[in-house]
């Protein structure tokens, strides 16, 4: 007997965390010697003084020549090369801390990432093929404009609000905790990354958020919405499929039919073609695990404890109290056994960290195990993947009100609503791929004149809380398709055996 997809994905997760962790720990750069703050300067300028030099030598690590050695800024801290081993200096105080080794956690994280890559690659794969053909079949199944008005209207509103209740959850966490009052900026200083240009090169207004967001959705050429490597086009996507699920209907007759069953038939090969792919995800899960866990420093852990604190009880409060109570109230269906059904796609969101790359997946369950429709799945996924982020919402208000508190910016009431009401709609034009919350944060920083250089100081941390509010992401979107569906009258089916949505 073979084991259910959501065992083996989880025993895949345990594996890599146990295998990352404790090679982080006990294989992980070490701490060498200590150096006099006044070197940052040459350090600056590409070069080890005669002193360092000295101060490397008595520590019995002598450096290569001059010609041999390396120095780069990496961020907050410097790179040295010398021969094969890269020491980290980092400032402290009024000293700067040299560590070297740790090339086997790193070697390690660096494998397991492109086993991971691959995966994501596998599913990016499919996606905009898939939402293609399951959106025109779920429109040609509903016939009518009428009802797909309805469905859209429905959909919306389930996002706009349970979004807004999620960045309520934010801003309320980040005043009672206020994690940046707790914080020592000098530690957090030191495990700053640098920001880079694509980063730093986003200057759009409230205004001009929402307007691009009218404006992808009318792509100006649908095919090249469909090629899009990064799937980042996906509202092009959905609204081109949409009008022409809608024409085929108009055109009906022996064509309308033809196409119906073309893409009907196209719809249940990207399906079969996407539960083979499912096939690897504990590779892929395995890969990425062993990438978040063996890679970086523990040490950024300690000096942003208490931001992470804030935004993973604010994700929590929303997926354990907000989305179970949506679901008993509105959806009428079991939290917990829904959430079982889901789990596959939960947690291959949870190690991948996209929304858009586990599409695919998630489709698949809701269809396939909580038995809802396609024409309800085909349009509120997709949409959902893209626009509908309540774990985004939430962690770009606790991110930037952190950040005002760490800078010493207090900001006022009037403030903290423009920071929420701009992360709102910074999360609907996230893409669904890792980080693209963090790039849109910029906006949000904008917003209220706080230093964009401020998204530094909280990206060492990024991917484990990406990881956690993508599964958030995708849970909200599941929970839309059982509310929608059940408003619009479809009976609640009880989410089927484990091996529902697995390949035949
Ligand atoms: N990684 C998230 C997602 O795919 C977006 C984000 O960076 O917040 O849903």
């Amino acid at each position: 007997m073979r084991l259910a997809l959501h065992y083996q994905i989880l025993i895949a997760m345990v594996i890599g965390a146990g295998v990352g962790l404790p090679l982080n720990i006990y294989a992980g750069p070490r701490e060498r010697l200590r150096i006099g703050e006044g070197q940052a300067a040459a350090l600056d300028a590409g070069q080890v003084t005669a002193e360092a030099r000295a101060a490397f030598d008595a520590n019995d690590v002598p450096l290569a020549s001059d010609a041999a050695v390396a120095v780069e800024r990496a961020g907050a801290a410097w790179h040295v090369t010398s021969g094969d081993e890269t020491h980290v200096l980092q400032k402290h105080g009024a000293e700067i801390v040299v560590f070297s080794g740790g090339d086997w956690p790193r070697t390690v994280a660096k494998y397991g990432k492109r086993l991971g890559d691959l995966f994501l690659r596998l599913l990016s794969m499919i996606v905009a093929p898939l939402i293609f053909t399951s959106l025109v079949t779920g429109v040609t199944s509903t016939g009518n404009l009428q009802g797909l008005g309805r469905l859209g209207g429905r959909t919306l509103v389930f996002y706009f609000a349970t979004s807004a209740a999620a960045v309520c959850v934010g801003v309320l966490l980040s005043n009672m905790i206020q994690p940046g009052k707790h914080a020592n900026l000098d530690l957090i200083q030191r495990s700053a990354e640098a920001v880079t240009g694509g980063v730093m090169s986003s200057e759009s207004t409230l205004g001009e958020i929402i307007w691009d967001q009218v404006f992808t959705l009318v792509p100006s050429n649908p095919f090249a919405a469909i090629s899009d490597p990064g799937n980042t086009s996906m509202l092009g996507v959905i609204f081109f499929a949409l009008l022409f699920g809608v024409f085929i209907t108009v055109v009906g007759g022996e064509q309308g039919r033809t196409l119906t069953r073309f893409f009907s038939a196209g719809f249940d090969v990207m399906m079969r073609m996407t539960m083979f792919i499912i096939c690897f995800a504990p590779l892929g899960v395995l890969g990425y695990m062993l990438y978040a866990s063996a890679g970086k420093g523990l040490e950024v852990f300690a000096a942003l404890g208490w931001y992470i604190v804030t935004v993973a009880t604010g994700l929590t409060i929303h997926s354990c109290v907000t989305v179970p109570l949506i679901l008993l109230l509105l959806a009428r269906r079991s939290p917990w056994a829904y959430f079982k059904a889901m789990s596959p796609a939960l947690l291959t969101a949870f190690s991948t960290a996209s929304s858009n790359g586990t599409l695919p997946l998630t489709i698949s369950c809701v269809e396939k195990r909580a038995g809802i429709s396609n024409r309800i799945c085909s349009f509120v996924l997709p949409l959902g993947a893209t626009i509908n982020m309540d774990g985004t919402a939430l962690y770009e208000v606790a991110a930037v009100l952190f950040i005002a508190q760490v800078t010493g910016h207090d900001l006022s009431v009037s403030q903290q609503l423009i920071v929420a009401l701009t992360a709102l709609l910074a999360s609907v034009g996230a893409a669904g791929i890792p980080h693209a919350g963090t790039v849109m944060m910029v906006v949000v920083l904008g917003a209220v004149n706080l230093p964009l250089e401020g998204v530094g100081l909280i990206l060492a941390v990024d991917r484990i809380l990406d990881m956690y509010r993508t599964s958030v992401n995708v849970w909200g979107d599941m929970t839309a398709c059982a509310v929608v569906a059940r408003l619009e009258g479809e009976p609640v089916r009880e989410p089927v055996g484990e091996s529902a949505a697995e390949p035949a």
